[in-house]
């Protein structure tokens, strides 16, 4: 028997984040084995040629930036430029689709008038600006912690309260998002401000569990600000950078090599064209999601070591434990995804019915659809109770209009545009094998006429073809999400957030845990979106477990 090859890490997966420790554990020099099941890296931070024949590279599935800090950007050197976007958001009145409003950072006249125009009392723009400076107390002194040993809730609140964040802590972090969302009163605004704290989440502003204020938090915390930044060149261009980083680091980056299973002694099993491959080494770091690593683990345990050698004691307890962690000790890593993703390609962007608003400006922020609080909350329980919700919440971004650079020149000439839209409140619970395919096209259905309800035309009508003459659209379900990159339940987080603290009497006895990386296996740790913290495009989960995994030697 040929021993296998062996390395100080092994990263179990390459989307970003696994990207990310690869670049650190390599300029570290370590060395480095990345295993990607697809044939290329990225995971949900990838842009595709969507359309046949149309030159046009959508990110996929991840879309905007917030949370990924100046500090990786740095260490790495990478070459990513992030646009600001001059609108906040744009949302028409529901009641009434022919006003809306829109936020526009650069001329808060202009925006006070807009809160007039939709009919909200004199004091709403004051209450709205006021809610988010309270927001920033908070996550001006947390952002900083993010790529840092984790802090305890005492530290966490004793920071922020320092700092003159004492009510801010209260209203963000103990008690229900919606106590201080009704301070609005508007139903339309309040929507506008909830929407953050419903992003992935399936869950209401009032939930006494509060995944919903984690999602909040996760979603103001980026840079301090809660800026959502355009990557040029899309999402692909991001993870590219990483790459290029990762392999001048020297990692060994593989793809289409799938892991089967994980031994927690550190081998690592996985196939390359059907051919069983082993490798070992002293780290393993999971960029798949915590639930994906327990039946990895589950199956290298079983291959290893039987359950007679186990039930024996041998080898030593602790070390080869085969259980199911993630399950168990975070039922929060099972939460399921709540999302219906449609990509468009349009001809030009198309008319409103808010004839005061220009199709650019309201497409040149977040464009909030059928989103007001009773809105949302009606849609929850309709989802709830098995119904795709009617209308469907919805969010839309235009990539181009910020960075046309992903359209070839002639779509950019004929004025062209992509769209990208995010339903809100579809479990993954209303999807499965045996209705993938029906519930793609009702949901693509639902979106469309979510969107046509505030438009002066179908949208329908201004979609380009591809080379089959096929309209340009393309919707992804849970399931297809899960399919496609390996989420599971289709979660774009790999299960519910956590907060970025410890509780109090939480471990820190090592640094994984002090990290937020650990795994319940020594040899084992997350450095993917199921980190603590590691949420979203950041790099944070890669991050962190590189930090842990250099600290522990
Ligand atoms: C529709 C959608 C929209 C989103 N929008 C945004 C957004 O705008 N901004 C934002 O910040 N975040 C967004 N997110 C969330 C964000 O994309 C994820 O949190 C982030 O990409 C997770 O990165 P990761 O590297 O941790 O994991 P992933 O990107 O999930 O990568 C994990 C990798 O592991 C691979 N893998 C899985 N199993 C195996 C195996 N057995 N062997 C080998 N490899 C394996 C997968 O193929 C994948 O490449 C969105 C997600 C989705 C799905």
């Amino acid at each position: 028997m040929t021993t296998p090859p062996s390395y100080d890490a092994i990263i179990v997966g390459g989307g970003h984040n696994g990207l990310v420790a690869a670049a650190y554990l390599g300029k570290a020099g370590k060395k480095v084995l990345l295993l990607e099941r697809l044939d290329a890296v990225g995971g949900a931070a990838v842009s595709a040629q969507a359309f046949e024949g149309v030159e046009a590279w959508l990110s996929r599935y991840s879309y905007l930036v917030s949370l990924l800090p100046a500090r990786i950007i740095e260490d790495l050197g990478l070459d990513i430029t992030l646009v600001r976007r001059r609108y906040s958001s744009y949302t028409p009145d529901p009641a009434d689709p022919t006003r809306g409003l829109l936020v526009d950072n650069e001329d808060p006249a202009a925006t006070e008038a807009s809160f007039t125009r939709i009919g909200a009392p004199a004091d709403e723009f004051q209450l709205f600006e006021q809610f988010y400076e309270h927001c920033r107390r908070l996550t001006e002194v947390l952002w900083p912690t993010m790529t840092e040993p984790l802090p305890t809730r005492s530290e966490a609140k004793r920071m922020v309260t320092d700092a003159g964040g004492a009510s801010e802590w209260e209203a963000m972090i103990e008690s229900p998002i919606g106590d201080v969302i009704r301070h609005l009163h508007t139903d339309l605004v309040r929507g506008v401000l909830l929407t953050d704290a419903l992003i992935g989440t399936f869950a209401r502003a009032d939930d006494e569990d509060l995944q919903q204020n984690i999602c909040f938090l996760y979603h103001l915390v980026g840079g301090g600000t809660g800026d959502w930044d355009v990557p040029v060149g899309g999402m692909g261009a991001v993870s590219s950078e990483l790459a290029r980083a990762a392999r001048n680091a020297g990692a060994e980056l593989k793809t289409n090599a799938e892991v089967g299973a994980i031994d927690p002694a550190g081998t690592v099993r996985y196939s390359v064209d059907g051919i069983d491959v082993e490798a070992s080494a002293t780290w393993i770091l999971a960029n798949v999601a915590p639930s994906t690593l327990g039946k990895l683990v589950a199956a290298g345990t079983t291959v290893s070591y039987g359950r007679e050698q186990l039930a024996a004691g041998e080898p030593s307890a602790g070390v080869f434990e085969a259980r199911p962690f993630a399950a168990e000790q975070n039922p929060n890593h099972l939460r399921e995804g709540a999302q219906v993703k449609v990509n468009l390609l349009l001809k030009r962007l198309p008319r409103l019915r808010d004839e005061t608003v220009s199709p650019e400006a309201a497409f040149g922020g977040t464009f909030h659809i059928n989103e007001t609080w009773t809105q949302l909350d009606d849609a929850y329980f309709a989802a709830a109770g098995g119904d795709i919700p009617h209308p469907l919440p919805c969010e839309i971004y235009c990539h181009s209009l910020a960075d046309p650079t992903i359209l070839a020149p002639e779509l950019r000439e004929a004025g062209a545009h992509t769209l990208t839209v995010f339903g809100l409140h579809v479990p993954s619970r209303l999807v499965d094998a045996s209705n993938n395919d029906e519930m793609r096209s009702r949901l693509q259905a639902a979106v469309l006429e979510s969107l046509n309800s505030v438009l002066a035309e179908p949208v329908e009508d201004i979609l380009m073809t591809d080379a089959a003459g096929q309209p340009c659209i393309e919707t992804k379900t849970t399931l297809d999400i899960e399919r496609a990159v390996g989420m599971p339940g289709g979660n774009i987080f790999h299960g519910g957030l956590d907060w970025p603290f410890l509780e109090d009497d939480a471990p820190t006895g090592t640094p994984a845990e002090r990290w937020g990386v650990a795994t319940g296996h020594p040899r084992i740790v997350l450095c993917g979106s199921g980190a603590r913290r590691g949420g979203a495009v950041s790099g944070i989960g890669g991050h962190n477990a590189a930090m842990a995994v250099l600290e522990s030697e």
